[in-house]
């Protein structure tokens, strides 16, 4: 999921409160701005998106965000959440580039001693802010090297044929050779072409979305066959209207083809939702049982960048769950 996506309305007011920042619908209170987040399209979708991430200002900004959507996951029974977080729109706006690390690495720390919720860190780059690539991976370094768990580099924001991959393949080339995954999303808004160009130009270790994969078989069963993971986010095609609903929605196909995926939540609060809401929308239109949705699970956590030792607690916790769903069944 997103970091900047993934604050509230409650959280996203005491930061705005703070810096002075108009949100949509925030004159008229949290209520208000909790309207605005049940936006009519993509652009209202942005424009919220955008004001949440002009919240965040100094060291304590981006650690309370962190914290604060930490604690939401902690609520709903998460252990690890990886990150995506969009470095250079907040320096592209004046933000002071030591004080957001300091910031992310506070929140993480808190995430951790507060709220039981490690973090790992996906960095991304605007598609369509291809020049921002480089001094991201540059940031990912300076993180990694303040000790902080940077995974991976993505690439969000509009994807289609006049944002060419060709632009990013030195940034990905850079960030592989450092060590960090290559993560992009793909395969939303744009076709199977823009699926075939993360594998084959940014050398992709897991797809955001690359729903669209679907629509062209031989690349549908190279993906199957290399065994790249997608992140499924049902609930974001939707609001987003790239499907009309599950039915339409082709989880069931990418499954059926033997490709690897996992269930995630994107910006659960922007698209009312969050990560159970998730499992529980799926589970009851595909008819999950608790050893489907366990094996599930289980493969978000095989598709992740997390270390061994805390992948196995949780893979324990998750049987311990199954044990309990059984028993109870
Ligand atoms: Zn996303």
């Amino acid at each position: 999921m997103h970091l900047e996506g993934s604050i509230g309305p409650e959280l996203a007011m005491q930061l705005a409160t703070r810096r002075g920042v108009e949100l949509p619908g925030a004159s008229e209170g949290v209520e208000g701005l909790r309207a605005a987040y049940r936006y009519a399209n993509f652009q209202d979708f942005i424009r919220l998106y955008v004001a949440i991430s002009r919240c965040l200002c100094e060291a304590e900004d981006f650690a309370d965000a962190v914290a604060g959507v930490a604690h939401a996951a902690a609520d709903e029974g998460v252990r690890y959440a990886e990150y995506t977080f969009t470095p250079m729109t907040h320096v592209a706006r004046g933000v002071d580039p030591e004080r957001m690390l300091e910031g992310l690495a506070q929140g993480r720390a808190r995430a951790r001693a507060e709220h039981g919720v490690e973090i790992g860190w996906v960095f991304d780059v605007v598609r369509s802010f291809p020049d921002q690539g480089m001094p991201t991976v540059e940031l990912m370094l300076r993180a990694r090297a303040m000790g902080e768990a940077v995974v991976g580099l993505g690439v969000g924001g509009p994807e289609g044929p006049q944002w060419p991959a060709a632009a990013l393949v030195p940034v990905f080339a850079r960030a592989k050779a450092e060590g960090f995954a290559a993560l992009p999303h793909a395969g939303e808004q744009d076709g199977p072409a823009s699926v075939a160009a993360a594998i084959d130009e940014f050398g992709a270790d897991r797809i955001g979305h690359g729903v669209r994969v679907v629509e062209e078989p031989a690349l549908l069963a190279r993906v199957a066959e290399l065994g790249i993971p997608l992140e499924l986010c049902p609930s974001s095609n939707l609001v987003l209207g790239f499907y009309p609903d599950l039915a339409a929605h082709p989880l069931a196909a990418l499954d059926a083809a033997g490709v690897k995926w996992s269930i995630n939540s994107d910006d659960p609060p922007l698209f009312g939702t969050t990560l159970t809401n998730e499992y529980l929308r799926c589970a009851r239109h595909y008819g999950w049982d608790a050893h489907r949705i366990h094996a599930i699970a289980r493969a978000a956590v095989e598709h992740s960048y997390l270390q061994a030792s805390t992948a196995n607690e949780i893979c324990s916790a998750q049987d311990d769950w199954l044990r309990a769903q059984l028993e109870r069944a």
